[in-house]
């Protein structure tokens, strides 16, 4: 009997980058099954809702190839304990992107104690591309809002759902004033 190989993929997606999207293309083909998580409660104050952030991210994916050799992919919700999450998804695998040092810190700091807390669970890193490596959906909504060009690190869906957004909050900053 083959063992099946589920890996969670966890983050805020405020919104889904080009990033992301490699993240999730490469892993796929470490995995049988990829379950990626999007924070209910993002600790921060998202740009986009829960379900929100869940539409745009599904539509990227349903434009991924399938095929063999590469990862089903499914999306939820993960409210609580990212290792209890993991483990109700039968996961055996977290994969995490590395952009830089400065998010090495805190994903080491994570994983250590994801695995006291779950031995049976690794955390994976994958190097983020080249073509990927300084964004950050952080950045990518400064740069939104301050009215820079974000097209190359957003999906162009994304990136139109980016720029209604932005419209809407530029029209609440004048009637408030
Ligand atoms: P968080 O809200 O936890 O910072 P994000 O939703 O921004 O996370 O991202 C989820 C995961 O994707 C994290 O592991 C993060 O390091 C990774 N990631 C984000 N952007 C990129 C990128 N451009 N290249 C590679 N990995 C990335």
């Amino acid at each position: 009997m083959t063992v099946q190989r589920t890996g969670i993929y966890p983050g805020s997606f405020d919104p889904v980058t080009t990033g992301h999207i490699d993240i999730i293309t490469r892993s796929r083909r470490l995995m049988d099954r990829l379950v990626v998580g999007v924070a209910v409660n993002t600790g921060k104050s998202p740009l986009f809702g829960f379900d929100e952030r869940v539409d745009m991210l599904c539509a990227e994916i349903a434009d991924l190839p399938s095929g063999a050799g590469m990862a089903e992919i499914e999306v939820r919700p993960i409210e609580g304990l990212l290792v209890r999450f993991a483990r109700n998804c039968g996961a055996s695998m977290i994969v995490r992107g590395l952009r830089a040092v400065s998010d090495f810190d805190y994903e080491f700091q994570m994983a250590g104690m994801n695995a006291r807390m779950e031995r049976d669970i690794e955390t994976v890193f994958l190097m983020a591309s080249e073509r990927h490596t300084f964004i950050a959906s952080r950045l990518v909504k400064e740069v939104a809002l301050l009215g820079g060009d974000y097209s190359s690190f957003v999906p162009e869906r994304v990136g139109r759902r980016l720029a209604e957004e932005v419209e809407r909050h530029r029209e609440r900053k004048a009637s408030a004033d």
